[in-house]
């Protein structure tokens, strides 16, 4: 198991390695938290690091359990080690993948093994990530999920039991574009037109007005208090 200071120690030297040999290769390095929480994706890469150079390979089934123990126990099938290596450009072997080197390493099918942090993954190219590779990626860092009402792809929408949950790029502040930094994964319960009202934060939770239309479906009471704030704001300046 490993411990909080294995952990930043870890995390510590990988990030070295990064600055040095990766980042002007645009691979991605994983935030060590998300809030208070480790990332998968972090715990996954630290695991895999462990001994480094002399690295070892690791199972599905041992990252898996391994993040079940430090972020969330109901975890199934973590893919992590396969994306940081596949779309994240992390020189990472994948018995699954059975590319020549692995294949070499006598990896099998479920097997991870990180050979160096000295160098990306053998022909990575960041510019050539496509859209769909992104929102995959996006798409699983919410597993699967959309992030306003949680209804998983594939799976009976919460809102609709009659359709089955397809997850769209939906904006998180509906005035920017449309672009990494600005989505959330939305089913089309909630991609919906008066979406547009709302400002979202990264949980799916509303932040903000999105449209001052949105005001005409207000109370009188609270249009006369919003009127009054904004008179007593604008009057000052
Ligand atoms: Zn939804």
């Amino acid at each position: 198991m490993l411990t909080p200071q294995e952990i930043e120690q870890s995390y510590a030297i990988i990030s070295k390695y990064y600055n040095q040999h990766l980042k002007e290769n645009d691979v991605r390095l994983p935030r060590l938290r998300n809030g208070n929480q480790y990332t998968k994706d972090a715990i996954v890469l630290i695991c895999l690091f462990q001994g480094y150079p002399k690295t070892r390979v690791w199972t599905k089934e041992e990252l898996t359990q391994i993040i079940r123990e430090l972020i969330d126990p109901n975890v199934n099938d973590v893919q992590q080690a396969r994306h940081l290596g596949h779309q994240k450009g992390w020189y990472i072997l994948s018995g699954t993948r059975k590319d020549n080197e692995a294949i070499d390493a006598g990896l099998k099918a479920g097997d991870y093994w990180l050979k160096t942090l000295e160098e990306p993954y053998p022909g990575y190219n960041a510019s050539r990530r496509t859209v769909t590779e992104d929102f995959d990626e996006l798409k699983a860092a919410y597993e699967y999920r959309c992030a306003c009402c949680g209804s998983k792809e594939g799976e009976k929408n919460f809102r609709n039991p009659s359709k089955i949950t397809r997850l769209q790029m939906g904006h998180m502040d509906p005035s920017k574009e449309l672009s990494p930094g600005n989505i959330i994964p939305q089913c089309d319960e909630c991609n919906r037109a008066d979406r547009d009202w709302w400002v979202f934060d990264a949980n799916g939770r509303v932040v903000g007005i999105g449209s001052e239309t949105v005001i005409d479906r207000c109370s009188d009471e609270i249009k006369r208090r919003i009127y009054e704030r904004l008179k007593k704001q604008y009057e000052k300046n």
